[in-house]
C-alpha cells in the first residue's frame, strides 16, 4: 500500500537537517549499545540535556554495563542519582537492569514490544532504543517530538487525553523513513524539539519542515499543543531536625515506593515538642537549637517547604539500625539524598 505523498518528504529533510545540523556533541550520541542508550533515554525524561551529561558520564564509570548495575545495591544507584530527581526513574532503572539479566542473559531484547514489557521503559523509549540500536521503524513520542508533530500536522487536540495521543502514534507511525535512516530520523525529531520547534520561540526559519507545518501556515504555533491549563500547586511545610552528634548527622530512610523513596532524608519534627520528641525517638537530649535558613523545593504535584532546625545533641543518642543511621557530614553529602538535603549538608561541611 502507498503512503501520503508528504511522508517521504517530511523524513528525508529530516534525515538531512539532522546530518547537518542537528546536535554532535551529546556523549550518548552515535550509540548503538542498548544499554547506553537506555541510561539516556531515561535520564533525560524530564531532566535538561546540560543536566544530564555530567550524570550520565559519571554513572557509566561507574556501571559500565547492565551487569554491574544489576550487581550493585540499590542504595549506590540511588546515590549515584542523587540529585537528579524523579527517583522512581533511578529504582526502575536498577529493576530492569536485573530483568535484562535475570531474563534476557544480560543482553536487552532487540523489538520495540519486547522492550516495552520491562521495568520503566513506555512506549517511546522502547522505540528509541530499537530505531537507535536496531533500526526499528517504531516511532517515538516524548514531550519535545509530541510538539513538533502536533505543530507540523496542525494537532489541535489535547494531547493529555488517551484519545488523541493514540491518534497522535498512528499519524506518528506513518510519518518513518525507512529502516536504513531510523537512527537519524529520530536523532532528528529530537534535535528539531529541543533547538528550533521549542515550547515558547519556535525558530520557524530554521526548521527543515517548515514549508508543510500547519501550526506555522496558520499562525498558530502558540496554540498546538494546546496549552495545558496551570493549576495552583498545594503548598506544604515541613520542620527537618538535623540532628549532629560529634560530627555525625541522623537521617532515616524513606520508605519505597514513595516520595523519595529508598532516599536519606533527615527526620521530621511531628509537632511542637522537638526535645520530646528527640527524647522519645532517637533517644537524646538536645543542647541546643538553631534554625536555618529554608528551603523550597517542587514536586511535580506540589510545593514543599522546609524549615531545617539544627539540634546539637548533648547525650549519645541511639545509634543508627536499619532504616536510621548516623553519617559523617562527607559521607552524607556522598550518600542517596534528595538534592535539599545535599544542600544543607554541604552548607553545614562549610
Ligand atoms: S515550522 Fe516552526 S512550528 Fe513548525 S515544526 Fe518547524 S519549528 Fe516547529
Amino acid at each position: 500500500m502507498g503512503r501520503p505523498a508528504r511522508v517521504e518528504p517530511f523524513a528525508r529533510r529530516i534525515v538531512d537537517w539532522q546530518r547537518a545540523h542537528g546536535r554532535r556533541d551529546l556523549p550518548w550520541q552515535g550509540q548503538r549499545d542498548p544499554y547506553r542508550v537506555w541510561l539516556s533515554e531515561i535520564m533525560l525524561q524530564q531532566t535538561q540535556v546540560a543536566t544530564v551529561r555530567e550524570y550520565y558520564v559519571r554513572f557509566l564509570q561507574v556501571f559500565p554495563d547492565v551487569q554491574a548495575l544489576a550487581a550493585a545495591p540499590l542504595d549506590d544507584v540511588l546515590a549515584l542519582w542523587s540529585g537528579l530527581g524523579y527517583y522512581s526513574r533511578a529504582r526502575n532503572l536498577h529493576r530492569c537492569a536485573r530483568a535484562v539479566v535475570e531474563l534476557h542473559g544480560g543482553r536487552f531484547p532487540a523489538s520495540s514490544d519486547a522492550l516495552a514489557q520491562l521495568p520503566g521503559i513506555g512506549k517511546s523509549t522502547a522505540a528509541a532504543i530499537a530505531a537507535f540500536c536496531h533500526g526499528e521503524r517504531a516511532a517515538i513520542l516524548d514531550g519535545n517530538v509530541k510538539r513538533v508533530l502536533a505543530r507540523h500536522l496542525g494537532f489541535d487536540a489535547d494531547l493529555a487525553q488517551s484519545g488523541p495521543q493514540r491518534a497522535l502514534w498512528v499519524k506518528a507511525q506513518a510519518l518513518l523513513p525507512e529502516s536504513d535512516a531510523m537512527a537519524a530520523y529520530t536523532q532528528g525529531l529530537m534535535d528539531l524539539g529541543a533547538t528550533a520547534c521549542t515550547r515558547n520561540a519556535p525558530r520557524c526559519g530554521a526548521c527543515p519542515v517548515a514549508n508543510g507545518c500547519e501550526a506555522r501556515k496558520t499562525g498558530r504555533t502558540a496554540l498546538i499543543p494546546a496549552p495545558r491549563p496551570r493549576k495552583a500547586l498545594p503548598e506544604k511545610s515541613v520542620t527537618w531536625l538535623l540532628l549532629r552528634s560529634r560530627g555525625r548527622l541522623l537521617m532515616e530512610k524513606r520508605p519505597a515506593p514513595g516520595l523519595w523513596g529508598g532516599l536519606w532524608v533527615f527526620p521530621e519534627a511531628p509537632g511542637r515538642d522537638v526535645r520530646g520528641h528527640c527524647r522519645r525517638s532517637f533517644g537524646c537530649e538536645i543542647a541546643s537549637r538553631t534554625p536555618l535558613a529554608p528551603l523550597e523545593h517542587g514536586f511535580t504535584h506540589f510545593r514543599l517547604h522546609i524549615r531545617p532546625l539544627l539540634c546539637h545533641v548533648a547525650q549519645k543518642p541511639f545509634p543508627s539500625a536499619p532504616g536510621r543511621q548516623w553519617f559523617a557530614v562527607d559521607e552524607a553529602a556522598a550518600a542517596a539524598v534528595p538534592a535539599p538535603v545535599r544542600k544543607l549538608v554541604l552548607s553545614l561541611a562549610k
